[in-house]
């Protein structure tokens, strides 16, 4: 007699084979047979007319810092996450000398838009180096399985102190040699992998450009030198890939003898240079080294309502007495005075951010009611005005005002440069991709797609209506057996014997996703948007039911992963 038997199930199990009707046993956290006629168990759960998946490895997340109060990992808990990679972009928070946490919070708020108090009050500092880092997760129970990487920022500035957020300093010899130590250690102690930025994209809340920018090759080597060392951990980068950086990052792979993941996506000031970058990925690939790209499930997007990070009248002199006004109130307050209204529409600013929005109308949507994350040009903000005899600021407020005050813009900014997700299509359906960049836990303020692994099968197997599909059983595979090898998981992520009782049971045909909201749930109230979806029957992590009828159980079975 098994623990748990999921019955009548339609298995995709995470290879790519075609789904199958099938069985799925489970003993002692583990599946011990799929198939038929598999006896008889202490609980069975009826799985006619659900899809029976291996539980999602999401690669790309940033629960550096919630982590150490959360226990549930929220959102990724409710879209059948059963492993959360943290530490990505070369930002997190070890190690860290102490009374050093400042920067490192400055860092994070500016690159990933999670408020500094909100981390400030959040995190304990009960650690210096990675490894005691990884003690203090490894210490907690957590919904899901989790595993962390070293961030290059704070290393960097762990060895250089000051100097290495500054981009005219080189590390010494001696500062050279001490990354690769703690580097190395870092790997032995269990980081998955270490982490780099070379984007302008990411700064600071100061302004100034994260620390890992402008590291040269004889810093990128001597990480590298200590991934070739301890034989673990992989190399997880986020690059512009301005000419010469893929061939700095392919012989720093070279010199590591470590899987590479290169983050890769559209960008609309060269919007063929992620081909290019596939096209070089290939070529690596051909030459022996283990690389791949981590794509999206969709555009990059930001979400601009009355209460997120940003929106168009933030400049706006009528603003100015909403914005110190609680939620509530401003709504209220712009809800009943038709002169504000009318001002703020009709008159206009000059300034670079309100000029910024006026552009951005032609590839700017209301999000309701269709919650359409593939838009069609002819819906923009700018285009429905123009029809109307109205301007895009009108129809702004009008969305903005919607829902009590709840409504939502969605601006794709990143993969998108063509008005659909035709590069998408292309990126997924490539060989050496694999799903990543939901960036759950980051961009709280703005970017709302930690639902990215719901998005993914519900669109591209079902919805999509402005090209083709994908097959279901390559995107589960995409986001389980692709994105575990890329990490070495090798013990999940497919429904196969031996295999960790990870296991989704999905209603596909409901499967669905609820609008972002703003939620004040962070440490000190701060803010965050969240996303939940309908339709996950079941989440099992290691054989506990961590998730029912899209409800958490409470149970936390997940532990610190260990590389
Ligand atoms: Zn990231």
């Amino acid at each position: 007699m098994v623990d748990l038997l999921i019955q009548g199930g339609s298995v995709v199990d995470g290879t790519g084979a075609p789904a199958r009707q099938a069985d799925v046993a489970v003993q002692d956290g583990r599946i011990v047979a799929v198939g038929q006629g598999l006896g008889a168990a202490s609980r069975v759960v009826d799985a006619r007319g659900l899809l029976v998946t291996p539980g999602f490895v999401d690669i790309h997340t940033h629960y550096d810092g919630q982590a150490t109060w959360d226990a549930f990992l929220t959102p990724s808990c409710w879209h059948g996450v059963t492993t959360a990679v943290f530490g990505n972009c070369g930002v997190g928070f070890a190690p860290v000398r102490p009374g050093a946490s400042d920067f490192l919070i400055n860092l994070m708020e500016g690159v990933e838009d999670i408020p500094g108090t909100v981390l400030a009050e959040g995190i304990d500092w009960c650690w210096e180096t990675f490894p005691e880092y990884l003690d203090a997760l490894g210490r907690r129970q957590y919904v899901m399985d989790i595993g962390a990487q070293l961030p290059h920022a704070a290393l960097r500035c762990y060895a250089m102190g000051d100097r290495g957020a500054d981009h005219q300093a080189r590390p010494t010899e001696a500062e050279l040699a001490l990354m690769g130590t703690l580097a190395e250690q870092a790997l032995r102690a269990g980081a998955l992998g270490i982490t780099t930025s070379r984007t302008t994209k990411h700064r600071a809340r100061d302004g100034r450009y994260t620390p890992s920018l402008s590291a040269a090759e004889p810093e990128l080597f001597a990480i590298a030198g200590a991934l070739r060392r301890a034989g673990r951990g992989v190399l997880e980068v986020n690059s512009d890939f301005g000419e010469g950086d893929f061939e700095i990052l392919r012989a720093a792979a070279e010199v590591a003898g470590r899987p590479m993941s290169l983050l890769l996506l559209q960008v609309d000031n060269a919007p063929d240079l992620w081909r290019r970058t596939l096209d070089q990925i290939h070529a690596a690939r051909r030459a022996g080294l283990d690389v791949t790209g981590q794509v999206g499930a969709k555009s990059i997007g930001v979400l601009f309502g009355l209460e997120t990070s940003r929106n168009p009248f933030e400049n706006h002199p009528a603003w100015a007495p909403l914005a110190p006004l609680a939620p509530r109130a401003r709504y209220e307050r712009l809800r009943d005075d038709a002169a504000m209204r009318q001002r703020l529409v009709q008159e206009r600013p000059g300034d670079a951010l309100t000029r910024w929005f006026d552009a951005a109308f032609a590839r700017t949507f209301a999000m309701a009611p269709a919650l359409d994350y593939e838009p069609a040009p002819e819906h923009s903000l700018a285009a429905r005005a123009r029809r109307a005899g109205t301007t895009a600021w009108a129809l702004a407020l009008d969305a903005l005002l919607a829902d009590d005050g709840k409504g939502l813009l969605l601006h794709p900014f990143e993969n998108y440069s063509g008005g659909d997700f035709s590069v998408v299509q292309q990126m997924l359906a490539d060989s050496a991709t694999v799903m990543g960049l939901g960036d759950a836990g980051a961009h709280v303020g703005l970017i709302c797609d930690g639902a990215g692994p719901t998005f993914l099968l519900k669109h591209w197997a079902r919805d999509r209506s402005r090209g083709p599909k994908l097959p279901l059983e390559l995107l589960v595979k995409k986001q389980t057996l692709d994105t575990a090898a890329v990490y070495g998981l090798h013990d999940r992520s497919v429904l196969a014997p031996g295999k960790r009782a990870d296991i989704n049971l999905i209603d596909f045909a409901a499967l669905d996703l609820l609008p972002p909201q703003v939620v004040y749930d962070l440490p000190t109230g701060g803010r965050r948007l969240l996303q939940r979806a309908r339709g996950y029957r079941h989440t099992f992590v290691a054989g506990t039911e961590v998730l029912r009828d899209d409800e958490l159980t409470g149970q936390t079975p997940g532990r610190l992963v260990r590389g």
